[in-house]
């Protein structure tokens, strides 16, 4: 059985890039039947960011990707627990193996000593390389040096050879850690893994078959697989995923706000348009996918799984591309709302929280209504991006706000201020004495041509000089803006009562 895993470490939301990690272990292990699990590495206890773990936790389970193991399900299950600070003795059991065998040293070089060696690689332009100094120190010296209570860390010795392996994205790599850094750490002076030891010792353990992470990870593998060979392991399949840049074609980073999955959630972004949107990040996945989620697809997890394809993922950097993740945003409100009730309320609902949370209503009776909502969304779908468009956009306000807080006057001169007056008046005694239903596309026409003459009338009667637009004055009335959206449409939209309610504010 395939196993995989998504290993983040908890130092801060999880972002777009996470997921996408997320996201293809998800479809492979399903594509697998196989096990997704989420491990936590939280072993660099300075980095750590309160809230983290249960920031990644909810993200997940927003975008749907629920692992089948993970810290906060059957946590003692299996090869749990999946937090690696419940893992400690683990990770000590392991390293007594290779300080046994001799792979791995007591280190005493304290920071003064480093920074030497740190500085002076610099002058070479090159990265610290640990020299290795402390390889030679007998067992005695070393337990000497113990007791005296010196701090230390356990370094790896390695070897000065070039580790090469077939990677399924990238194809063959070739890496010689040595030269690079010298002996790495691999225990901590406050006695906690590095993430290289507590990686490979986990991925072991758990019995992870195919390691799909971010291509900045790829140079750590090559020191993976010395330590694997260390142990006498067999190391497991790798997949380095491509990179993800901005559209600049700088990094992305986890310190930008937009890009992290809940904020996603917060503005209005549907789970499918997000992984329909990453599914396009890194290949794997037959291009014309997206077409198919529009034409029928409710299930699109389902149709992501049946169509990856591991051998097909790319290795070329890819951009974040906002525009892309708006229309096919766009094209599944479009198709949740024509299709059915349950994929309606669920927009219902999630419109209902975002118009509740944005705005103080005093008439949320006129406003939070089912049928009310729903018509804004079968009104908006060519309209908007995203549901968080009908509450922020400016030109969207009208639908929500209540016309006392809008000054007509400031946009009247006092001709246009007599004939508002004037239609106030006649607009409110017509719409009063209408009660077929005006969503009624042929009642609408008919609508539009009383409207017409009713507004030619108020033209022919006195202190009207001919010109003036008696659409745009309704809008202006109804919405506190010359320009807006079609008069019927505001008028269809708000509904009666609420239209009357709004012509009675603006008498005022
Ligand atoms: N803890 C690493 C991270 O935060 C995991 C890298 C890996 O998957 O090996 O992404």
């Amino acid at each position: 059985q395939f196993r995989v895993r998504f290993a983040p470490s908890p130092t801060g939301k999880l972002h777009i890039g996470g997921l996408r990690t997320a996201f293809y272990n998800y479809l492979f292990a399903k594509k697998y039947n196989g096990k997704f699990i989420l491990r936590i590495e939280d072993t660099d206890q300075d980095r750590l960011k309160i809230d983290s773990i249960q920031n990644i936790i909810e993200s997940l389970e927003w975008a749907g990707l629920e692992p089948d193991l993970g810290p906060h399900k059957n946590d003692n299950q299996e090869d749990g627990p999946w937090l690696q600070s419940k893992r400690l003795d683990i990770y000590h059991d392991y390293i007594k193996l290779l300080l046994d065998s001799k792979k791995a040293y007591h280190c005493f070089c304290d920071e003064s000593r480093l920074s030497l060696l740190k500085r002076n690689a610099a002058k070479r332009q090159e990265k610290l390389s640990y020299d290795g100094k402390c390889r030679h120190l007998s067992d005695s010296q070393v337990t000497n040096l113990i007791s005296e209570g010196r701090p230390y860390v356990i370094r790896f010795k390695l070897e000065d050879k070039e580790v090469v392996y077939n990677d399924l994205t990238t194809g063959i790599h070739k890496n010689n850690p040595f030269k690079q850094e010298g002996d790495f750490v691999l225990i901590k002076s406050d006695k906690f893994p590095t993430y290289h030891f507590a990686n490979v010792v986990d991925d072991h353990l758990m019995r992870i078959t195919h390691v799909l992470r971010g291509q900045e990870w790829q140079l750590s593998t090559s020191k993976h697989i010395l330590l694997y060979e260390a142990f006498g392991w067999k190391h497991p399949v790798y997949a380095h995923l491509p990179l993800i840049c901005n559209n600049d074609g700088s990094k992305i980073s986890k310190r930008q706000n937009d890009i992290d999955v809940l904020s996603y959630r917060r503005n209005g972004y549907l789970p499918q348009s997000v992984l329909a949107y990453l599914s396009t990040f890194g290949g794997g996945l037959k291009v014309n996918i997206l077409e198919n989620f529009f034409k029928n697809s409710q299930n699109v997890l389902g149709e992501l799984i049946e169509n990856f394809d591991e051998t097909q993922m790319s290795s070329r950097p890819v951009k974040l591309n906002p525009e892309l993740l708006e229309n096919i945003n766009r094209r599944f409100i479009r198709l949740k709302l024509r299709s059915g009730k349950t994929e309606r309320e669920s927009l219902i609902n999630e419109l209902r929280d975002l118009v509740k949370n944005k705005f103080k209503m005093e008439n949320s009776d006129l406003y939070l209504s089912i049928g009310y909502l729903e018509s804004v969304l079968d009104w908006s779908q060519d309209r908007i991006f995203k549901l968080k468009d009908l509450v922020d956009d400016e030109k969207n306000m009208f639908l929500w706000t209540d016309m006392s807080n809008v000054s007509l006057d400031e946009n009247l001169d006092l001709n246009t201020k007599e004939n508002s007056k004037v239609l106030v008046e006649i607009l409110r005694n017509f719409l009063s004495k209408k009660c077929e239903d005006l969503k009624n596309a042929s009642s609408n026409a008919k609508l539009k041509k009383e409207l017409n003459e009713l507004f030619k009338s108020i033209s022919k009667s006195a202190k009207s000089d001919g010109k003036m637009n008696y659409w745009k004055l309704s809008r202006l009335l109804l919405t506190g803006r010359l320009e807006g959206p079609p008069v019927l449409d505001i008028i269809n939209l708000l509904g009666k009562d609420n239209v009357i309610y709004r012509l009675n504010i603006a008498e005022k």
